[in-house]
């Protein structure tokens, strides 16, 4: 089973990486270790590079544009600084390791938009490190690992403008079927996390619902695991700390919705997460 999108290399994991990283390879898993960072990009490689079936995707996060306070449930808080992207920065840490397999997590974030700006302003800076990163990915022959949070519209507009098929996974797919076929007709993979194993929201039931219809109807070689930890723990362990190895419970869920047999979701998505990041 492969984690493609897990932060070991955050501060929610600083004591034990190791022995949460060894639990992980014992049971035969890969992990994709994505970044947000400089710091986050430097660390991911130096956890690839310790271990076999360990690897990283490095990049900048939307929300480290600009200095704010964010607060995320389950996962902690956190200072975001204003870092530009430094494409020569990042190439040289592509070129560092063999391990680094995507580049990300780039996107847009509009639920966070920070005090003192304002959404036109935020969006033009993320657009503008986002097609950086694009750049940077097609010269080094990379995937894209891609963050999009009430900008779904706003992200589907600038892939239009690319090239397809483009070789990128939408991470955390928590948006409607309409937005999903955009992104599965431009080639784009969907990621899901621990969400959809959650109960519906009592005031918002419709949207679980509809993230449900989008596992159902996402077609089979188009679909990855991920966890997001330390965030987004599966229903089963809702409020701790989520680990790699939780991804199963997302596993689980896949199967219950598709009506497959578990064997089934871990040697496709396997097989998708391998296609997608061309890993051996
Ligand atoms: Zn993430």
């Amino acid at each position: 089973m492969i984690d493609t999108h897990a932060h070991v290399q955050f501060k929610a994991f600083k004591d034990d990486f190791d022995s949460v990283i060894k639990k992980c390879l014992d049971r035969g898993m890969i992990l994709n270790l994505v970044s947000t960072q400089q710091n986050t990009s430097a660390d991911a490689i130096a956890m690839a590079e310790k271990y076999d079936n360990v690897y990283a995707t490095i990049g900048l996060h939307p929300v480290h544009l600009h200095r704010t306070f964010v607060d995320e449930k389950e996962g902690g808080e956190f200072m975001s600084r204003a870092e530009l992207f430094d494409y020569e920065y990042y190439k040289k840490l592509v070129q560092s390791s063999k391990k680094v397999v995507g580049i990300g997590e780039c996107g847009l974030e509009l639920f966070h938009v920070p005090e003192g700006t304002n959404e036109e302003e935020v969006l033009t800076k993320q657009k503008e490190a986002f097609l950086q990163q694009y750049k940077l990915a097609q010269e080094m022959n990379l995937a894209m690992s891609i963050h999009v949070r009430d900008a779904h519209d706003q992200m589907i507009e600038i892939l239009k403008t690319l090239p397809h098929p483009i070789r990128a996974v939408i991470h955390c797919y928590t948006s409607n079927w309409t937005h999903a076929q955009e992104y599965l007709k431009m080639g784009l993979y969907l990621g899901f996390t621990g969400v959809i194993t959650f109960p519906p929201n009592k005031t918002n039931p419709e949207r679980q619902n509809s993230l449900l219809e989008v596992v159902k109807n996402v077609p089979l070689d188009r679909m990855v695991l991920e966890t997001d930890c330390p965030y987004l723990a599966p229903q089963a362990y809702r409020g701790q700390r989520a680990e790699p190895w939780m991804v199963v419970e997302v596993a689980k869920k896949i199967a219950e919705v598709k009506n497959l047999g578990m064997e089934e979701v871990d040697k496709l998505t396997t097989e998708n997460a391998k296609k997608l990041f061309n890993l051996p």
